[in-house]
């Protein structure tokens, strides 16, 4: 079933998984890509919005195969009901089928020659006296032994891989939002743009959104944080009680149920160890602000891939060496996230009337430099013409 040893087994068959076990193949790597899964990118746990800008830095070509729907703009609702509206010039995202999405990175990524199998749940990892990894995967039930001078842990927000090698990653609760999410059908909803609702009793510390995949039917889903709900309410109830209160969704079908934890910070400094990279969720790489994390996880997957390349040719797989991939994220994406999850830090304490008012106060280009982690002076300087934001806003700077 598998060969004796691998220059590379990657733990997840995520964007994060694919990117990597992509980039090691074209490069003449032998890679093993495992995914415990039966199907890739199913149960998808997502909003499945992914921007035009994202798939750029991403460096993966479009495919209408996998969209369901063109974004041409968003509408922000606040507590009170005022709206921003960020209107693009033609489509500027999309709602996407994430089960397709995926299985096409991992075909691309089989393409160029990754050994892709789904089914295959890494059980164990140590490091033999030779230097290499002795690695067991179960497949289907039965267990099988593999060895590979690297592994690349793409394991997700549930991450095990990097502890088992030694690599603390542990994620505190307050660095983890709680999401769930429905497709929903036979709904009424704008088909052309994407809703999003803020307030401490819709979605305390997070966010509702309304992503739409047809005429009638969307993505529905909440991203809440501890510890800013109520004990006695999760992430669905909250989802239910806000879907129960609008007419134009109450009466929906509810064609599939997921939840899920994603990262919204705690970035990490290091993610590297003797014969280890982290990328993806599993890395805590997801946008702190929105918790989109398929380019995140993508661009992660790929500079891993790129290390592991360069440390093989160079026959050095040492913690040392590896830590170059620390300064590549943190040059390319960490400082941006830095800045983004100051943002988050700042946004999640705003009281309901502070949301109004910057309603009032911001545009539509304005949410979208933010959510980039830019121009957090400009949002300062807006919250400072209210005395009560004062202190908040001082955090932004
Ligand atoms: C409710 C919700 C909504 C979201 N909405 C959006 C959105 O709209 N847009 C966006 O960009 N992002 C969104 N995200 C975030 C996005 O889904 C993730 O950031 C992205 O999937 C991360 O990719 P990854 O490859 O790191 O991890 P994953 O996609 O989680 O892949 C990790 C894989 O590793 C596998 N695995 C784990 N352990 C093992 C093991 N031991 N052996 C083998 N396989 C293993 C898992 O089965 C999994 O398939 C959302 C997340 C949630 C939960």
């Amino acid at each position: 079933m598998f060969d004796a040893e691998y220059d590379v087994v990657v733990v997840g068959a995520g964007p994060a998984g694919t990117a990597a076990g992509k980039i090691c193949a074209e490069h003449d790597l032998s890679v093993l890509v495992l995914e415990k899964r039966q199907e890739i990118g199913s149960p998808k746990r997502c909003g499945e919005g992914l921007g035009k800008n994202s798939l750029g830095r991403m460096g993966v070509e479009f495919n209408s195969k996998w969209v369901t729907r063109e974004i041409i703009g968003a509408t922000c609702y606040a507590p009170n009901g005022r709206f921003v509206r960020i209107n693009y010039d033609g489509p500027e995202g999309w709602v996407i089928e994430r089960k397709v999405f995926d299985k096409e990175l991992a075909y691309q990524a089989s393409k160029v020659g990754a050994r892709i199998v789904a089914k295959a749940e890494v059980t164990g990892l140590v490091r033999a006296d030779d230097g290499k990894v002795d690695v067991s995967i179960n497949y289907a039930g039965t267990p099988y032994k593999t060895r590979a001078k690297m592994i690349i842990a793409c394991d997700g927000v549930e991450t095990k891989i990097a502890r088992i090698m030694g690599l603390n990653t542990t994620m505190k609760l307050n660095d983890i939002a709680q999401g769930a999410q429905l497709e929903m059908s036979n709904i009424k909803i704008d088909p052309d743009r994407i809703e999003l609702y803020f307030g401490n009793d819709i979605a305390p510390g997070g966010y509702i959104w309304i992503f739409p995949k047809g005429d009638d039917v969307a993505n529905v889903g909440i991203g809440i944080r501890h510890p800013y709900g109520k004990e006695s309410m999760c992430a669905m109830d909250y989802l239910m009680r806000f879907i129960e209160s609008r007419p134009e969704l109450k009466d929906g079908s509810i064609i599939e149920y997921n939840t899920g934890g994603v990262p919204v910070g705690g970035l990490l400094e290091n993610m590297v160890a003797d014969n280890l990279i982290v990328a993806g969720d599993a890395a805590h790489h997801t946008n702190p602000i929105h918790g989109g994390g398929i380019a995140e996880a993508y661009i992660g997957g790929k500079l891993a891939g790129e290390v592991v390349v360069d440390a093989l040719l160079n026959k050095d797989i040492s913690a040392k060496y590896l830590s170059k991939y620390n300064k590549m994220w943190w040059d390319l994406r960490g400082s941006k996230m830095k800045n983004v999850e100051k943002l988050r830090k700042v946004a999640e304490k705003l009281k309901d009337e502070e949301l109004n008012f910057l309603a009032e106060e911001l545009s539509g280009d304005d949410l979208v430099e933010f959510t980039r982690g830019s121009a957090l002076k400009k949002l300062a300087t807006i919250m400072m013409k209210k005395p009560g934001m004062i202190r908040l806003a001082k955090e932004l700077l």
